[in-house]
């Protein structure tokens, strides 16, 4: 990128890309975009630069600037260097006050000529209006005069058509110059003081005519710095009559003017904008010379030499420029005879310059054209596709905002390498968008877009219905863990195209990250069968040996004001409720379902405040032996709100055991039982043996042992009132422990009894191995077995065979008087059953017990 800037206009580092400087250019791709240090910035490429200096003036940053020879200059001067200058006629009007003075101090350094620029301007005039004269019968008007070094270099490099137009006069500068150097025998070195950045340039390529050139700011600047008050001077030469003019914008047009009659017209534009070359190119085609100028002048600055770029503006002064510009014509004119025929005037103006050579002050041009590579069609769409541009509207938005006129010239700045998409502020609107509504790993829309989509299919198809699918890769984490990152991030694109195909054209498939996918389709039993028949997600070109399944949640949106994150949501939760490492589940989502879900979220919300608020209350259900006497009572719990609603243990303990708070539950029921059996012992009460629920999940705790023998302690009841009720389910893949944790109570003198025996596990297993005391068979199974033979003789098998481990068997569950004197007749010890009792209050069991009345 260094290689751009070793032209004449560069940027510095205070440049921040912010665009205006391409916005400003004539020429597609001088400036280009690059970023330099995680920096925006715009550099020149000084090989298409024609260094009319609009970005210096438009800079806002004023990151733009130039190179003159201003230290050659001085330098020279101080070394007493033989240097003339030629000082642009401008600067006696832009610095009216200090021109004298500059000279003066000019004249001090050791700068042994001046001469004013309209000395030159004249002469340049003179051999213009003799080319044209020569040439003006001819059809190659119109011609180009070349009075402006940034015009001349656009026509030698961009315009290339345009070149045989330009007139081969030297501007009034080098014609000041030459004059100087062979008329007036100066062999100084010839510097020209200028308001222009672009005669660096023309200098280098006709050396030997004007050295080196300096601009007005670096004269000014170093002037005020000398803070010089010496005596004032005038130019050593300067033009007679209208070479004072020839700076203002058309002033060359104007002056060419007064030698011609009045149907000749020499037209004047100022910009180097294409507009101004199609208004060229027009005028060369039109075949009759009446209406066609017979030349035209072209300058880049706004208010020709008065604006250059090599000088502080006078914007609020230009009106005012102006002004004085008009005074200086007319009193230019008052020699030449304004009334009289332009012939009078080229009379004057021939016996002028009668004593020079007009072939002294010709000049050539060259041909620095290079043919712009064609941009092929497959290009452009290629550049537009990656911009997001995917219609003709979006291609042809030409905000303008990029620096370029159109996105066509964007497309092609992109093209060539001197712009980035990054600079088309739509393209990065785009892509934001492009970036929130896309999930990266995957490459299909994400939550935000899918929510977006599936609301607009809704509305805008309100008489279908839709299913809302939540799917989620089974243990996708040990896939990322066995596989690597890499794999899991295929597994997720092989599920994404899977699920893409699945759910067609018309539905939507999203990723929402970390294997989860969202689908969205009409609900129809052919779209259902294509999701539901596919049995799992196959990935074996990835090497994974086993089998990827998914588990899917489904919700028929049947309600249509319900939110797309909602019917998600539901969906989500019914997904959990099936998986399979083998096959593909899918759970719909139900009407109980949702009210179960309700009542969870309300129950988990309320439970710590219960806690705290006692509500938890003991529910004492009393055991009888066949005798018909009370020898103990189960400790069941029951949630008494504030209003005496009453909640089951059914409803809210698997509620609890699902969030763990069964854990404090039973500390808490235990604690409070111990509690009573103390007070009741302490009262002199015969306590029968208090049987207390452990729930699978509280055995399950480490420290379950450690509390019981704190409350062992702490409470040092007789251990025959408190048994321990377990349930075999607890501990069916880890025997040991469960084991472990029954000694563990047992060996503090506690009985444990095996809750709901025959409920479904593998009892009899149990029964050999784990050392328990009492078994309670499950009322389901005495239910179930009334009315048959078979039933009958496996519970008397049962209570047989517990005889025989010499274990106690307690009947649950016992509601009618046959099933009572069937239990009796078979030896069971113990009868608990609403034949006998439904569990009761606290008060109502110390009743029963006789520690209250
Ligand atoms: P469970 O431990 O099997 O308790 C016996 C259940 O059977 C009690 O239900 C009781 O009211 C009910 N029941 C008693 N006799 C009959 C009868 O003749 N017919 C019928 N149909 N049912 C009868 P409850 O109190 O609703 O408790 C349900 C379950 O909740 C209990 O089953 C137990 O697993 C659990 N639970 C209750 N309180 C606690 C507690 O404090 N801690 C723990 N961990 N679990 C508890
Ligand atoms: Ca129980
Ligand atoms: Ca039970």
């Amino acid at each position: 990128m260094r290689s751009y800037n070793t032209g004449i206009v560069y940027s510095d580092e205070k440049c921040i890309g912010c665009n205006k400087c391409i916005a400003a250019c004539s020429v597609l791709g001088a400036n280009c975009a690059i970023i330099q240090n995680g920096q925006n910035r715009v550099v020149v490429d000084s090989r298409k630069c024609v260094i009319c200096g609009s970005c210096v003036s438009v800079c806002p940053q004023k990151a733009r600037t130039y190179r003159d020879d201003s230290e050659s200059f001085f330098t020279g001067a101080a070394q007493s260097q033989n240097i003339s200058v030629i000082i642009d006629q401008s600067f006696f009007v832009l610095y009216k006050d200090r021109a004298r003075s500059v000279l003066g101090w000019l004249r001090s350094l050791g700068v042994k000529n001046i001469y004013s620029s309209s000395l030159g301007a004249e002469i340049s005039v003179w051999a213009n209006v003799r080319y044209l004269l020569a040439h003006h019968e001819e059809d190659e008007a119109p011609f180009l005069v070349n009075c402006c070094p940034a015009f001349t270099l656009r026509v030698e490099r961009e315009e290339i058509d345009f070149l045989k137009k330009l007139i081969p006069v030297h501007s009034p500068a080098f014609c000041t110059a030459i004059y100087a150097k062979k008329y007036l025998g100066d062999t100084s070195r010839m510097v020209f003081i200028s308001p222009c950045v672009a005669v660096k340039d023309l200098i280098s390529r006709h050396k030997g005519t004007i050295d080196a050139s300096v601009s007005f700011d670096s004269i000014i600047t170093r002037f005020n710095e000398a803070k010089y008050s010496g005596t004032e001077s005038d130019p050593d030469q300067t033009g007679r009559t209208f070479g004072n003019i020839i700076s203002a914008e058309d002033g060359m047009a104007r002056c060419l003017a007064l030698f011609f009659p009045e149907k000749y017209i020499i037209a004047h534009y100022n910009n180097l904008s294409p507009h101004t070359f199609s208004v060229l190119r027009n005028e060369t085609q039109n075949c009759s010379l009446s209406e066609r100028p017979l030349a035209s002048t072209v300058v880049s600055c706004r208010n020709g030499c008065l604006d250059g770029p090599g000088t502080k503006k006078f914007r609020s002064t230009v009106s005012s420029i102006c002004i004085e510009y008009f005074r200086m014509f007319t009193d230019s004119m008052k020699d030449l005879d304004i009334e009289a025929s332009h012939k009078r005037n080229l009379e004057m103006l021939e016996k002028q310059f009668a004593a020079l050579d007009c072939a002294d002050f010709t000049c050539s041009f060259q041909d620095h054209y290079q043919q712009p590579y064609r941009i092929p069609k497959s290009t452009y769409d290629e550049i537009f596709t990656a911009m997001h541009k995917n219609t003709v509207k979006k291609r042809s938005v030409n905000c303008g905002f990029c620096g370029y006129r159109s996105c066509m010239e964007m497309a092609s700045a992109i093209a060539y390498g001197y712009n980035r998409k990054e600079n088309c502020i739509h393209y990065m609107n785009e892509e934001m968008a492009f970036r929130y509504f896309i999930d990266p790993q995957t490459g299909i829309p994400n939550r935000a877009a899918f929510v977006r989509d599936a609301e607009l299919l809704l509305k805008s198809n309100p008489a279908k219905k839709y299913v809302v699918c939540s799917g989620n890769v089974n243990k996708f984490k040990i896939i990322d863990d066995l596989y690597g990152f890499e794999a899991g991030d295929k597994v997720l694109h092989i599920v994404s195209v899977v699920l893409k195909y699945t759910v067609g054209s018309e539905g939507l498939c999203a990723s929402l990250g970390g294997g989860n996918f969202a689908l969205f389709f009409e609900y129809t039993p052919e779209n259902m069968a294509r999701l539901t028949k596919r049995e799992f997600i196959d990935c074996s070109v990835l090497g994974i040996a086993f089998r990827v399944t998914m588990r899917f949640g489904l919700y028929v949106a049947q309600d249509r004001s319900e939110s797309i994150m909602n019917m998600m949501n539901y969906a989500t939760i019914s997904m959990d409720k099936n998986s399979s490492p083998m096959e593909n589940t899918f759970t719909m989502y139900t009407q109980e379902f949702h009210d179960q879900m309700k009542l969870e979220t309300m129950i988990t919300a309320d439970m710590q405040g219960a806690m705290e608020r006692q509500e938890f209350k003991l529910f004492f259900q009393p055991q009888y032996n066949p005798a018909g006497t009370l020898v103990g009572a189960e400790v069941l719990c029951r949630w008494i709100k504030d209003d005496g609603f009453i909640r089951t243990p059914d409803v809210f303990i698997p509620i609890f055991e699902k969030n763990g708070f069964i854990k404090k539950l039973d500390r808490y029921v235990w604690e409070k039982s111990f509690q009573a059996i103390q007070r009741w012992h302490s009262a002199g009460i015969k306590v029968v043996p208090i049987s207390l629920n452990i729930s699978r999940i509280t055995l399950k705790d480490d420290d379950i042992i450690s509390f019981i023998s704190d409350l062992h302690k702490n409470y040092s009841l007789p251990p025959h009132t408190v048994h321990f009720e377990i349930t075999e389910s607890a501990y069916m893949n880890d025997q040991k422990r469960l084991i472990g944790r029954v000694n563990g109570i047992r060996n503090l003198g506690y009985a444990i009894a095996m809750d709901d025996f025959g409920s479904g596990y593998s009892s009899l297993n149990t029964l050999k191995d784990v050392p328990i005391d009492i078994l309670k068979l499950d009322m389901g199974f005495l239910r179930e077995s009334e009315n048959t033979e078979r039933g009958g003789t496996i519970i008397n098998s049962v209570v047989r065979m517990a005889q025989d481990l010499k274990l106690m068997t307690i009947a649950e569950g016992v509601e009618t008087q046959n099933q009572a004197d069937f239990l009796c007749s078979i030896g069971c010890d113990v009868l608990q059953g609403f034949l006998y009792s439904r569990p009761v209050s606290q008060a109502e069991f110390e009743r029963i017990i006789g520690f209250s009345k």
